[in-house]
């Protein structure tokens, strides 16, 4: 028999949404146990690939070695209500991990990673509003990237992402120029930036269209006063092409640093 929907069979639904039961039940045992790392990747100056900030993402290991791609757990965190329990646990895990670092060198910023449908709940904004006051960090070091992997009222996301950026954090969108993050959210959201996504990276070669839409993007970002980070950054030819766009200063890829653990960041930032 054929799924109504999608002509799969139902069988394989079934079988699969009992596999993301038993893993949800899993990452709920393993957030209770502080079983998820993090993880930290840098924000460079593409100038002269000084780092400036770094992103905090989560890793889950099951058992001694089966890595859970992030993508899978982060969604289903999301669709099993779960994630604003993730944020919370990684609110925490940054300000225990990275706090002296920020205290000490208030020029860097971390980044945390949100979904767009926690801006509304009022014990992640409230976590928000305490992050930094508890360990005395310089709110404008502790910044937002929100997701929106479904399409998101943007009048309700506005009152959410005014609330962070009133405690004084910086809030980018993330994976800019795909999904849901576009245009449109340019023209109802205050912002401080955008961070383009890798998929736009990887296509696009000298003389593309991917790259005249990446220069025409970095211009209209400029002239509306926001910064562009880019995404992705794997190869020296792809920074060449980049950092020469208009006003983009910022980016972020394996060509610099792969996402590192907490010691290995802090010997970099030293
Ligand atoms: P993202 O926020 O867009 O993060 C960028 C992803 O690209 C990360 O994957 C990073 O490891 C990867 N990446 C960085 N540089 C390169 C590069 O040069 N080439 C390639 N191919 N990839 C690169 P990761 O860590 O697997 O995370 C995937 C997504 O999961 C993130 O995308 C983010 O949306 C989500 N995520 C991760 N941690 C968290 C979290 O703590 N909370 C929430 N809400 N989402 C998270
Ligand atoms: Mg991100
Ligand atoms: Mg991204
Ligand atoms: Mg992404």
């Amino acid at each position: 028999m054929l799924h109504p929907l999608d002509g799969r069979p139902c069988e394989h639904i079934a079988s699969s949404s009992v596999r993301e039961d038993a893993m949800a039940h899993a990452l709920r045992v393993a957030l209770e146990r502080e079983e998820i790392a993090l993880v930290y990747q840098p924000i460079v100056r593409l100038s002269d690939r000084s780092i400036v900030g770094f992103e905090a993402l989560s890793r889950w290991t099951m058992g001694d070695s089966n890595h859970i791609n992030p993508e899978l757990f982060i969604s289903i965190a999301e669709r099993y209500g779960m994630i604003a329990r993730l944020t919370l646990y990684v609110l925490d895990r940054i300000a225990r991990e990275v706090g002296e670092l920020l205290r000490d060198r208030p020029d860097l910023f971390v980044t945390i990673n949100i979904s767009s449908q926690e801006l509304l709940d009022d014990r992640v904004q409230i976590a928000v509003e305490n992050v930094c006051r508890t360990r005395k960090i310089p709110c404008s070091c502790v910044a937002f990237e929100i997701t929106e992997r479904t399409s998101a009222d943007l009048t309700l996301m506005k009152r959410g992402i005014d609330r962070i950026r009133k405690s004084g954090h910086p809030v980018f969108l993330d994976d800019f120029a795909t999904g849901y993050s576009g245009i449109a959210q340019l023209v109802t959201l205050d912002i401080d930036g955008v961070k383009l996504d890798g998929s736009m990276v990887e296509v696009a070669h000298k003389g593309s269209k991917a790259i005249a839409i990446a220069d025409a993007v970095a211009r209209m970002m400029r002239d509306i006063n926001l910064e562009m980070i880019v995404e992705g950054i794997e190869t020296e030819e792809q920074l060449a092409q980049f950092a020469s766009l208009p006003g983009v200063e910022l980016g972020q890829g394996w060509l610099f640093h792969r996402p590192l653990s907490l010691d290995d960041l802090i010997l970099k930032c030293k």
